[in-house]
């Protein structure tokens, strides 16, 4: 081996495993290293996967209504996650509680899918047929959007009977135009899978909520609970009123918050869910059904220079899984 490759070899040993691990929540400044999901291990052949977790992401926005960008999504998600970036297996300690999550879960990044600009339909097959190998090797899948008409594919890929929890401030069902898959009317399409079984659609409000998307929601008998309902009566006065399932799949679109909380999102919405509610929902919701999957859709960093967007979903993220698998 000459010096050259020598010198190459010992850098990519340092930084996928040199990283000085003892510290917990942030072991490695921010701005070194290459950046995959939490600094996760990259896997870029899903038959060598081998990992609790696994990240996958969906640079995809062609199915938006509103403001492009969320293809820079999981670009932004995995740089703001570097703020947590440390030896997984060691879980996530939470100052309040005194508490660890997720010791010992394997992590892995395994990138992005194969995009084909123009050709929705194709890339679409790419998301159900990654998602589909994360599930034969029994790991559990963590999308990154992308818009959210992604939602739809992922769900495709299941095999066992699914409760969609929906949260969003946007019913996500409008009619659309024949045979369409955009992030208006991707729940319409959802709910034609015969695997999703019932669909829960949590935060809605304002004025994008017409009654075409209404009359539609009663047609498919989704549950709706609105960001109103739960300002005035509380998160656990809804959770009180979510049924149990086998399997749940959740779906959480980044503007079901507040804009002043999140404004990195391509159609805000005033009067969203506060950091603490939607943390409370995400802590309830594993105690309804077996968590099997989720996504983060409609983060778009071009509206939010300040990355606070990405940085909350990061965290809710973690906090979810922690609730889910312990
Ligand atoms: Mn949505
Ligand atoms: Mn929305």
């Amino acid at each position: 081996m000459s010096l050259g490759k020598k010198l190459i070899a010992i850098v990519v040993f340092l930084t996928l495993f040199g990283a000085p691990s003892a510290l917990r929540g942030q072991a490695v400044p921010t701005f070194v290293g290459i950046r995959t999901f939490l600094g996760a291990p990259y896997v870029t052949k899903l038959d060598d996967l081998h990992a609790d977790f696994a990240v996958l992401g969906v640079p995809f926005d062609e199915g938006t209504w509103g403001q492009p960008g969320e293809r820079y999504g999981p670009r932004d998600l995995r740089e703001s996650s570097q703020e947590y970036n440390h030896d997984l297996t060691e879980g996530f300690y939470y100052i309040d509680g005194d508490r660890t999550v997720l010791k010992g879960k394997h992590w892995a990044d395994v990138g992005d899918v194969e995009v084909w600009p123009t050709v929705p339909a194709l890339t679409n097959d790419k998301v159900t047929a990654a998602v589909r190998a994360i599930l034969a090797r029994k790991a559990f899948p963590i999308v990154l959007g992308g818009d959210h008409s992604i939602t739809f594919p992922i769900l495709r890929a299941f095999d066992i009977p699914l409760t969609v929890i929906h949260i969003d401030a946007h019913l996500d069902t409008w009619t659309g135009a024949p045979g369409n898959l955009d992030h208006a009317s991707h729940i319409l399409r959802a709910a034609a899978l015969p695997q999703v079984k019932n669909i829960i659609q949590i935060g809605m409000r304002g004025l994008a909520n017409d009654p075409e998307a209404v009359g539609n929601a009663r047609k498919i008998h989704t549950t709706v609970f609105t960001s109103e309902e739960i300002h005035r009566s509380g998160v656990a006065s809804v959770v009180g009123k979510i049924p149990p399932s086998e399997n749940i799949y959740i779906t959480l679109d980044v503007d079901v918050l507040d804009p002043s909380v999140a404004p990195g999102t391509g159609t805000l919405e005033p009067g969203g869910l506060s950091f603490f509610e939607l943390h409370d929902l995400l802590m309830a919701l594993p105690a309804k059904g077996k968590l099997v999957g989720f996504d983060v859709v409609e983060v778009n960093p071009y509206r939010d220079p300040s990355g606070r967007t990405a940085q909350t979903a990061v965290r809710l993220m973690i906090d979810l899984l922690g609730a889910a698998f312990h």
